[in-house]
């Protein structure tokens, strides 16, 4: 095979177009991956409908799950977390490739690389186009952090590890400790019901889990959520369990500043919220400084995560096969009917729409 084949966003609002590219040789530092799957995340929806800054002409896609195909030269045949990393190998990479030497990668920043080369969010480059997973192939830059897949963890479950549970990882470790505490998560998607059995698995004692649809908390019921509630009723779900004083830690996946609202008087005094959700513009919040100084409370944003977080996320799927990840992923689409599944609406408990290749 010489050529690869990727669906193209051209133009905003207009469906991808299938296009060819000739199959690239890795050059120095590159691995070149086959693409097994690719699972559409809430980003890739944002940017296709024109809510997220991308250059165009691009491939989507980041949640990306692999096998290697080739190696350039000065790869050194081991993956990131060290084990031998051989063609073939099923994989998942960081969703920045970063150079390690810059003013951002120098303060445990590798997500903000001012060198970096983001999956799915990339111009197309001649002869350097495949940075996507809406394709047959895709070629990792110099500076990925790629790891070898668990064979236990099923495909499904795989493709949203190297976005939304790496940042879920990345939410936790800025969260600190949580065994024995009341957590409340915003949202119930698939940053929330990861981050709804990852906080039960670290030990919390409650989570709370608030989104606007039924069955979405229904899912999270499934996922570790002690309760579930709208968002009317978060104000009494937290008094009941929280003698009155509120969540240790509340994590807002949502973007929605509706949410954000709800959320931040239910921390108790020396809490911290977690923002993760406001990938995308929206509305200035009311935010009284007096309240965040008098009630010592935290509030710490994550963008992205670093490499470790991704190695904490395939460690997490691989141990906690109690939560049915795979089945969040709607039947798999061939990459010529991606934009079918696009248009095609989700009902939980499938949260992402994917293509997989033959
Ligand atoms: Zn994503
Ligand atoms: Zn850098």
């Amino acid at each position: 095979m010489t050529t690869a084949i990727a669906a193209v966003l051209e133009e905003v609002g207009r469906p991808l177009v299938l296009r060819e590219f000739p199959l690239p040789v890795p050059r120095a530092g590159e691995t070149l991956v086959e693409v097994i799957a690719c699972t559409l995340c809430g980003s890739d929806l944002h940017s296709l409908h024109g809510r997220r800054p991308v250059p165009l002409p691009t491939i989507l896609g980041h949640e990306i799950l692999g096998r290697v195909s080739a190696f350039g030269p000065g790869t050194n045949g081991r993956d990131a977390a060290g084990q031998p990393l051989a063609v073939g190998d099923r994989v998942t990479w960081s969703i920045v490739a970063s150079c390690g030497d810059c003013f951002y990668c120098r303060r445990d920043l590798p997500q903000k690389c001012l060198h970096q080369t983001k999956y799915g969010h990339e111009p197309l480059r001649p002869g350097r186009e495949l940075t996507g997973g809406l394709a047959d192939h895709c070629l990792l830059a110099a500076g990925t952090a790629i790891f070898r897949v668990p064979p236990n963890i099923s495909n499904a479950a795989a493709c949203p590890a190297n976005c939304a549970t790496a940042t879920i990882a990345a939410a936790l470790e800025a969260a600190g400790p949580l065994a024995g505490n009341r957590v409340l998560v915003m949202g119930a998607g698939m940053l929330g019901v990861t981050a709804a059995a990852w906080t039960r698995a670290l030990g919390a004692a409650d989570v709370v889990c608030c989104d606007v649809a039924a069955e979405r908390l229904a899912l999270a019921a499934r996922f570790g959520a002690t309760r579930t509630c709208s968002t009317a009723e978060l104000p009494s779900a937290v008094a009941e369990l929280a003698a009155g004083h509120g969540v240790d830690v509340a994590f807002e996946l949502t973007g929605s500043p509706e949410a954000f609202e709800a959320a931040l008087p239910q921390v108790r005094i020396g809490g911290t919220m977690i923002l993760v959700g406001s990938v995308f513009p929206s509305r200035p919040v009311p935010l009284l400084l007096e309240q965040v100084v008098r009630r010592c409370l935290t509030l710490r944003g994550i963008h992205n995560y670093a490499p470790r977080h991704l190695a904490a996320a395939l460690a997490f799927l691989d141990e906690n096969r109690e939560y049915p990840f795979e089945t969040l992923v709607a039947p798999w689409q061939p990459l010529s009917a991606i934009n079918a599944a696009i248009a095609t609406p989700l009902s939980p408990p499938a949260l992402r729409s994917g293509i997989a290749l033959p």
